[in-house]
């Protein structure tokens, strides 16, 4: 009998069992907010940020009220260090490249001190990227180091409606630039930006398809609090992309990926209390076994659509 597939068991080829096949046990990512900013955000492009993005930037803001990197590891560690984990720490807030090399070089120092790391994560930007980072970070004497690099659309003109300031260029010459130096690329696409559809979303899996990434993330777009796209929606200017409807685009883009390129989000977590928009977005739990069930019932294989 096949073994059956559902959202613990999904169909294609997850972080867990890539984490597994590379420290021979289970890892756990460990989310670290390292302060900074980003060019969108600090004026170096712009004060306003991306449509969809609030003042937060995905960070938790601890390290700006006295955690430094090591008080939140020694504080979020402890029950993976128990269940004998991997031990990955992910720098996700805001744009973690961002600014002069000497910061990262600094924020390289400090992350040397943290104990028990097998692999580092960082969450950045395209155009926060040159050679010189590049090298930096490719010396960490660790097993796993990947780039989580925001490209949302490979269609420039989507990029310049949601106020990105790069273009999707920039996010091939820096994924080549990351894979040159044996340096793993994630990368992040949104479903359901305004004035984008589903073929605008399965174009980007193609784009990517043809550069070297190794892992995605899928995102479906939220409209959270303090968000450009907050106002937008209450102008009555967006509206959200409907669950089937995602839950089928996803579906699409698993089917035309890589095979080789780890699926590791097939959703967006909204942070408690922000999410505005689509309500469907907070059952979390109903969307992924909707989609393992689509997978499922189009007998879905990772890559069966793909076409180099
Ligand atoms: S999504 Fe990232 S790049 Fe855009 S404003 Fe937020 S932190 Fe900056």
């Amino acid at each position: 009998m096949p073994p059956r597939h559902n959202a613990m068991n999904p169909r294609y080829l997850t972080l867990a069992t890539a984490f597994r096949a590379l420290f021979g046990r289970r890892a756990k990512k460990i989310p670290l907010d390292a302060g900074g900013s980003c060019p969108n955000r600090d004026g170096t492009l712009s004060r306003g940020g991306c449509l969809f993005c609030n003042a937060a930037g995905s960070g938790t803001g601890l390290y700006h009220t006295g955690f430094g990197l090591r008080a939140q590891w020694d504080r979020l560690t402890p029950p993976a260090r128990r269940r004998g984990e991997a031990l990955v720490a992910y720098l996700q807030s805001f744009s973690t490249t961002h600014g002069p090399a000497a910061r990262l070089a600094a924020l390289r120092a400090e992350r040397a001190a943290l104990p028990e790391v097998a692999g580092i994560r960082l969450g950045t930007r395209p155009d926060c990227l040159d050679a010189e980072k590049i090298a930096l970070f490719a010396a960490a004497p660790v097993a796993h180091k990947q780039l989580e690099l925001g490209l949302q659309s490979a269609d420039d003109a989507t990029l310049r409606r949601i106020r990105r300031g790069h273009d999707a260029a920039g996010f091939a010459r820096a994924t080549r630039l990351a894979a040159g130096a044996g340096i793993g690329v994630t990368a992040h696409l949104m479903a359901g930006l305004p004035g984008e559809d589903t073929a605008g979303f399965l174009a980007s899996v193609g784009f990517i398809n043809a550069l070297p990434v190794t892992g995605v993330k899928f995102h479906n777009t939220l409209v959270v609090a303090g968000s450009s796209l907050a106002a937008l929606h209450e102008a009555g200017g967006y509206a959200p992309m409907g669950r089937e409807t995602y839950v089928a685009a996803v579906a699409e883009a698993i089917a035309r990926l890589r095979p080789d390129i780890v699926v590791e989000r097939i959703n967006a977590d909204p942070a408690p209390g922000e999410l505005l928009a689509p309500a469907w977005a907070a059952d979390k739990r109903g969307l992924l076994a909707d989609i393992a069930a689509r997978l499922d019932a189009l007998d879905i294989r990772p890559g069966c659509r793909f076409r180099p």
